[in-house]
């Protein structure tokens, strides 16, 4: 990091730590970041982002020695779950000490921590005192930035700066798994999978309201039950055989332009040629999903900056990241989904 860059982040730091608002790539998606230990910090947060303030924010840490200032006690299976993908995107849930404001956890006795892997993000913890509590930079329900121009969209005027770090590397918030429960849960599915927890820690179970989108039960992360990730537009998801998926959405977007709506499909690379509509664009490859997340979030931008009235999305494989995907398109889209 040049001396420049540096500086930049020293001033960061200052005004997080002087009760100010920053927003900051990680390498998930960009946060938006208040000290943590502060609940004016908190508060701010909120109203920055018109997030119910029910809704706890993740603390961020840049060294292993500081978790254990803001925990109860560090279980074992953190220590072996940080060995393996910290810094990385996994933030996990731990009981709280007293110097963790209830302001910060939405009123829980627990915490989520997670330690980024983005050197910007990990400096500015540095310099903000150890411990950045930051939620996703977006106006609540919109889909989160993975680039900085979407969080000048939400938040230009409300913080005190925004840091520009470029498009982030993995466009997917991170996977949170709560470690007070007797067996550690998979709270929200992201880039570290299912299998790699259970790789680690041999034993692995998941909130089912992520699964079953019918479940009534209230999912056990107070966030996913909002509204989520939605583009102005309405979107439906089709699912089934690749034939009959181009030529339902084809079919559904004549319709609707014929309606005088203006028309957006979420295609891969294989089959973008294959759509006729107002804005096709495609979200990535099939045979490697990280692409898919990488560009998910930014394409749903990207349709509301073309003022999209309607979006039809293909349907992606619910193993491994998919299902990270698939949770975050289903909740775009209110789960709207047609089986053809
Ligand atoms: P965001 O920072 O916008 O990615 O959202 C953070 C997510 O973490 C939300 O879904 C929260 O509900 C969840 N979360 C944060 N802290 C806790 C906690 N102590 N227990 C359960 N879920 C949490
Ligand atoms: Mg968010």
């Amino acid at each position: 990091m040049n001396k420049e860059a540096f500086e930049g982040l020293k001033r960061a730091g200052q005004i997080i730590r002087d009760g100010g608002l920053v927003a900051f790539p990680t390498e998930t998606v960009y946060g938006l970041g208040g000290d943590a230990l502060n609940p004016m910090s908190s508060k701010k947060i909120y109203a920055a982002k018109g997030r119910p303030s029910d809704n706890p924010l993740i603390v961020h840490v840049a060294n292993m020695d500081d978790l254990a200032g803001i925990v109860k006690e560090v279980p074992e299976a953190a220590r072996k779950l940080a060995d393996a993908f910290w810094p990385g995107p996994l933030t996990m849930i731990m009981n709280k000490n007293d110097k963790v404001p209830y302001e910060t956890t939405g009123g829980l006795d627990t915490v989520a921590i997670r330690m980024p892997n983005n050197k910007i993000a990990l400096e500015l913890i540095r310099q903000s005192g150890g411990y950045i509590a930051a939620p996703s930079a977006n106006t609540s329900g919109r889909p989160s930035p993975t680039v900085a121009r979407y969080c000048v969209e939400d938040l230009s005027g409300k913080i005190e700066m925004i840091i520009d770090g470029g498009q982030v590397g993995i466009g997917l918030e991170s996977t949170i798994v709560d470690l007070t429960s007797p067996v550690p849960m998979i709270l929200r599915p992201g880039y570290i999978t299912a299998q790699m927890l259970k790789d680690v820690l041999g034993e692995i179970s998941i909130d089912k309201t992520i699964i079953d989108s019918k479940s009534t039960e209230r999912p056990k992360a107070p966030g996913m039950k909002y509204k989520h990730y939605a583009p102005k537009g309405d979107l439906m998801i089709v699912q089934g055989a690749q034939e009959q998926v181009v030529s339902y959405i084809n079919e559904q977007s004549a319709l609707a332009a014929s309606e005088g709506k203006r028309v957006g499909i979420i295609a891969t690379d294989t089959t973008r040629e294959l759509y006729k509509a107002d804005v096709v664009k495609s979200v990535g490859n099939r045979q490697d999903e990280r692409t898919i997340a990488h560009e998910l979030f930014k394409v749903l931008r990207e349709f509301d900056d073309e003022n999209i009235d309607v979006m039809f999305s293909e349907s992606f494989d619910d193993s491994g990241i998919g299902q990270a995907i698939m949770n975050r398109l289903l909740k775009a889209a209110g789960h709207n989904i047609k089986t053809v």
